[in-house]
């Protein structure tokens, strides 16, 4: 089994999830007492959270090299940031890390097109909505058609991310928020919703959505595993 480097904490809400995820399905895989074998490095995130929010861009770039520079001085085989947001500097990480990064968006948008859709809504950060590091990958490697929700409910969905999920809140009111959210992005043609932060898995369910939810958090925990078991199964 290889060794999975996580770099978490962004939030520690969503990185427990990955830790119960990956656990989970190599129990599963190898049975009998197999768990998983990682290191996890995490993240103050009250520190990124301000660097996020006020754009400096190379300073979190700097933090994420490190802390895939320490997993990888630690013995990690493969690097899984448990974030999309973060995966913005995904690029930088990879020129100054020669450990292989399992993006988010891969596992994601692979089991998209497998069920045969094409036309996805997207929830997620306001980076993540917004900029193409993310919805890029999605179109121009998948053939995705990736819509977004529009401005006031960019903002709402954002600030429940930051506001209340990251510190462990989950409120129905919110829920109903996010469930108005995806109802317009399926009136607008959705075909599915892609859950793009990690934490929004704490909030909404199936039952909260007419069309499939691909949880990123859930399929990027499963690539993990496979990554980490290829060579034995
Ligand atoms: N976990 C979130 C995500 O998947 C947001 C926290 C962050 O900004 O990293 O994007």
């Amino acid at each position: 089994m290889k060794t999975l480097g996580l770099i978490g904490g962004m939030s520690w809400e969503s990185s427990a999830q990955y830790y119960r995820l990956i656990n989970e399905e190599v129990r599963q895989r190898l049975g009998g007492a197999h768990s998983a074998q990682l290191l996890l490095w995490s993240m103050d995130f009250a520190g990124i959270k301000q660097l996020q929010h006020e754009g400096d861009w190379d300073a979190l770039g700097a933090e994420m090299i490190a802390a895939a520079q320490r997993l990888q001085a630690g013995g990690a085989e493969l690097l899984v940031v448990c974030t999309n947001t973060m995966h913005k500097l995904a690029p930088q990480m990879e020129a100054a890390c020669p450990l292989p990064l399992l993006h988010i968006a891969d596992p994601t948008a692979t089991a998209i097109v497998q069920a045969g859709l094409g036309t996805v809504g997207l929830l997620g950060t306001a980076f993540t909505m917004e900029e193409d590091f993310y919805r890029g990958r999605l179109s121009e490697r998948f053939g995705l058609q990736v819509l977004v929700p529009d401005a006031d409910d960019r903002r709402d969905v954002h600030d429940i991310i930051y506001r209340e999920l990251i510190a462990g809140v989950v409120s129905e009111a919110s829920r109903q928020v996010y469930v108005e959210v995806i109802r317009r992005l399926v009136e607008r043609g959705a075909q599915a919703i892609i859950l793009g932060c990690t934490e929004i898995m704490l909030l909404v369910r199936d039952e909260d959505s007419p069309v499939p939810l691909f949880d990123t958090t859930t399929l990027h925990a499963r690539a993990a595993v496979d990554a980490a078991l290829e060579a034995l199964l």
